[in-house]
């Protein structure tokens, strides 16, 4: 074609402006409606000392009261709480699971302290798998996978205790880490940003994950970034109200004053509430979803003997898998069966043979017995046949003595 052709083709073409819309630039509001109707839901897991500000902190989040009691310190071991609550903010509904750690940092041997709450974690992540792999699944299946972990620093002012770094270390692959610094109240201004910087550099030293805000999104991407320049959040929690000039507000109040919990001069408790609550709790369920998730079910699937190619690098369908582990475990089945099979033959033969020696056991002291009895048969026949000549002799003899005893009394008869 010339471009003159493509000049007089252009031209040609017609271009019509629409009349009214086609209808898909509602498909947000279809999600958005579809969303209210089902409602939300979100899992923390609250990660700290007894005492912490655990509690009070979740509680000041969510401007409620969730019912919860004062947890001891004298717990042998670390467990954890759950608990469910729906909540409603206007006309949105929110099903929030708390988790809880009790008795966090209590025993004297913190070696296992993590462990409870690796398995927690796990645990949430297979029973999703479990869910997923099942025939039937459930639609209406609670997903219970933890979202985000608030991990509660002790206000110490100096550095991360061995147990944070070992229980963050253990569990970042697992779950997005937002790290606080617990009732802040008790750091002056200077030490806290001390305190900040030293917590940050510790922990990238020690190759500790935390999460991150994302910062590709136009609209917040921004803020999120600043953000992360400000973790690990300082916060402060009550849910005490008190009165500051003419105003109600939620702080705590000391003799020298009072501490606002919602004012970002005094803490970072606002902050915390903004990206954890109205710009990232999305991201935070995404993340768990598609990045900690997945290497979960990588993991767990590859142990399974599931992959996605085969030994020649060509990709391999679920199918074939299932066929190669269907026969793999026939021929297991069918080697062991023969296996069982030799080893009962064995056992058969082992017994016969212990019979048969023991039958020839038996038949030797029969013998043996026999020929004992057949000894004492002939002695005693002897015996006998020496008893009864004894008794032949002794009967002649008398007979004998009889006669001559006749013969004496006749002669003296005749005298
Ligand atoms: P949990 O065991 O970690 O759940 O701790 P709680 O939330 O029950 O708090 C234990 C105590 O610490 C309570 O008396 C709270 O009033 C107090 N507390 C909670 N948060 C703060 C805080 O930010 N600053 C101070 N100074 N005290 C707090």
């Amino acid at each position: 074609q010339t471009p003159n052709n493509e000049d007089t083709e252009k031209e040609s073409i017609r271009c019509l402006t629409t009349l009214g819309h086609f209808g898909f630039e509602c498909l947000p509001y279809q999600l958005v409606s579809k969303s209210m109707r089902q409602g939300f839901s979100f899992n923390i897991l609250c990660v700290g000392e007894t005492g912490i500000g655990k509690s009070t902190l979740i509680n000041a989040l969510f401007n409620t009261n969730l019912k919860d009691n004062k947890s001891s310190h004298f717990y042998p071991n670390v467990g954890l709480i759950v608990q469910t609550y729906d909540l409603q903010e206007s006309n949105v509904q929110l099903k929030l699971t708390v988790v809880k750690t009790v008795g966090y940092g209590d025993q004297t041997n913190k070696e296992g302290s993590y462990q409870p709450i690796i398995d927690y974690i796990d645990a949430q992540f297979e029973a999703y798998l479990q869910e997923e792999l099942k025939i039937k699944r459930s639609f209406k299946y609670h997903d219970t996978r933890i979202h985000v972990c608030l991990y509660f620093i002790s206000p110490t002012g100096h550095s991360l205790k061995s147990l944070d770094l070992l229980t963050m270390k253990n569990i970042d692959r697992k779950v997005n880490i937002i790290p606080l610094i617990a009732k802040a109240d008790t750091v002056s201004k200077n030490d806290l940003q001390k305190f900040k910087s030293k917590i940050m550099s510790e922990l990238i030293s020690n190759g500790i994950q935390i999460y991150q805000f994302p910062t590709d999104d136009e609209t917040i991407g921004q803020t999120n970034s600043s953000m992360n320049g400000m973790l690990p959040f300082a916060v402060v929690g009550s849910t005490d109200e008190v009165k500051v000039g003419k105003r109600m507000v939620r702080g705590r109040h000391y003799p020298w004053g009072v501490l606002q919990v919602e004012n970002e001069n005094h803490c970072d408790f606002v902050k915390l509430q903004d990206m954890l609550l109205c710009m990232n709790m999305e991201d935070l369920k995404e993340q768990t979803h598609i990045h900690l998730y997945e290497c979960y079910r990588h993991r767990k699937l590859q142990r399974m003997g599931f992959t996605d190619v085969g030994p020649d690098n060509q990709p391999i369908s679920f199918q074939e898998i299932y066929e190669a582990k269907r026969l793999e475990f026939y021929d297991q089945c069918q080697r062991e069966e023969e296996e069982l099979k030799k080893r009962f033959m064995q056992q058969v033969k082992d017994r016969e043979i212990a019979f048969k020696d023991a039958e020839k056991e038996l038949q030797d002291k029969f013998e043996h017995l026999k020929s004992i009895q057949q000894e004492e048969i002939m002695k005693l026949e002897e015996e006998k046949r020496q008893l009864e000549e004894e008794m032949t002799d002794f009967s002649k003899t008398k007979a004998v003595c009889e006669t001559l005893q006749t013969q004496a009394c006749t002669n003296i008869k005749k005298d």
